[in-house]
């Protein structure tokens, strides 16, 4: 294999990029996740690759400001790997003028070998996304024991800086925290985690549970300040203080999903194989551009608006509207976003010493984050009186 430096980015940070094309690339998968929303696995058919190339002929040929990101998703999509090395090949070839990168989520059971040797070759063109859930035990579980079946350190060396996504499920919440070190632990700085959507979260437990974790990683991030935070724990509280209410995803504005049969949606959970037919018709009516059809009217005067996330797929599979949430979770992130803003709070008190020595722009960026902090944390301005 050949050894040579090369900077190859995080591409979960889809906003460095002005637009993603997503293929499906087969509906099957050689695993049985515990939370996946894909129900059609039989159809064996993978996608069409004299269309795919039609599509990044139209794409690459406009030139975009930040560049576009090429997505081959499946079931896992290292099943069709013939067609996706073919697809890449050509498209390298045709000297483009837009700049664009190829990137797959991966279970990361099937690089191995050729695959694999093929991948390192072309790591700063080809990113992949791992898919992991925690600890061996928790991965397992959640992801038909795959764990053993993976070449982890491989993934750290060959995209070092590229994040890794981890799923919570009711079945692995109890491990939350163990599992989030464990990652740190393998070797990968960015973990991007996140609760399973169209699960059952309806037990009054969890609220429980998810506290405890979440104590337990705030306590774990304040022994380890120089470690990345998982996403659970990047809420970014100055856009509470400036009421700065966005879409949390590119789905219907930048993004398009292309499924094996060479038809585009806005996102591949708007897929008639997911979704199913009739909802997946109606989706000509809804306007992704319009904060009232993406916003519920139970959320639109709550404070955590501007932070809070939500799958607008999800919601339309499960509740027939992109703007209706997951009431359940709903609660599991009200107790994350006052975990995290405790912990911010706490650090940025710790910290107080310095503060006198930042530039002016940091202490404004401390002083916008505690402000946010105080919106939700009534205790503070308490202390603060
Ligand atoms: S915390 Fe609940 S009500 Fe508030 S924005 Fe999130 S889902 Fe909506
Ligand atoms: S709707 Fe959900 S699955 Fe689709 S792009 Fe947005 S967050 Fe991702």
């Amino acid at each position: 294999m050949r050894k040579t430096k090369l900077n190859i980015p995080n591409m979960t940070d889809k906003k460095e990029l002005s637009q993603s094309v997503y293929f499906t690339t087969n509906l099957i998968c050689n695993l049985d996740c515990v939370y996946c929303y894909e129900h059609d696995k039989s159809d064996r058919s993978t996608f069409k690759i004299e269309e795919a190339k039609r599509t990044l002929f139209k794409t690459l040929n406009n030139v975009t400001k930040k560049g576009t990101l090429v997505n081959f998703h499946g079931g896992e999509p290292f099943i069709s790997f013939d067609k996706i090395r073919e697809l890449c090949e050509w498209a390298w070839a045709q000297n483009f003028p837009e700049r664009f990168t190829m990137f797959a989520t991966s279970n990361g059971t099937l690089i191995h070998g050729e695959i694999k040797e093929w991948l390192y070759e072309n790591r700063h063109r080809f990113i992949v996304g791992l898919s992991l859930d925690g600890t061996r035990e928790m991965h397992n579980i959640n992801r038909s024991n795959s764990f053993d079946k993976i070449d982890l350190d491989f993934f750290v060396k060959t995209w070092p800086k590229q994040s890794v996504k981890m799923t919570v499920s009711p079945h692995t919440i109890e491990n939350l925290a163990e599992g989030i070190i464990s990652i740190h632990r393998y070797g990968f700085h960015d973990i991007r985690a996140n609760l399973a959507e169209m699960v059952d979260w309806s037990s009054p437990r969890y609220k429980e549970i998810y506290a405890r974790e979440l104590a337990k990683l705030s306590k774990f991030y304040l022994e380890n300040r120089n470690l990345q935070k998982c996403s659970l724990f990047s809420v970014n509280f100055s856009s509470i203080a400036n009421n700065v209410v966005r879409k949390w995803c590119g789905v219907g504005t930048e993004m398009t999903a292309i499924d094996i049969d060479g038809r585009s949606y806005p996102c591949h959970l708007f897929f008639d194989s997911v979704c199913g037919k009739d909802k997946s018709q109606a989706i000509i009516k809804i306007d992704f551009y319009n904060p009232k059809a993406y916003t519920s009217k139970k959320c639109t005067n709550c404070q955590f608006l501007p932070v809070c996330p939500t799958c607008y797929g999800a919601n339309y599979i499960s509740r027939g509207d992109i703007a209706e949430r997951d009431w359940n979770m709903c609660e599991l992130h009200q107790i994350r976003f006052l975990e995290v803003a405790r912990f911010e709070a706490q650090k940025i008190i710790s910290e107080s010493s310095i503060i006198s020595n930042l530039k002016p722009e940091e202490r404004y960026k401390r002083l916008q984050i505690l402000k946010g902090i105080q919106m939700i944390l009534p205790e503070l301005n308490t202390n603060e009186s």
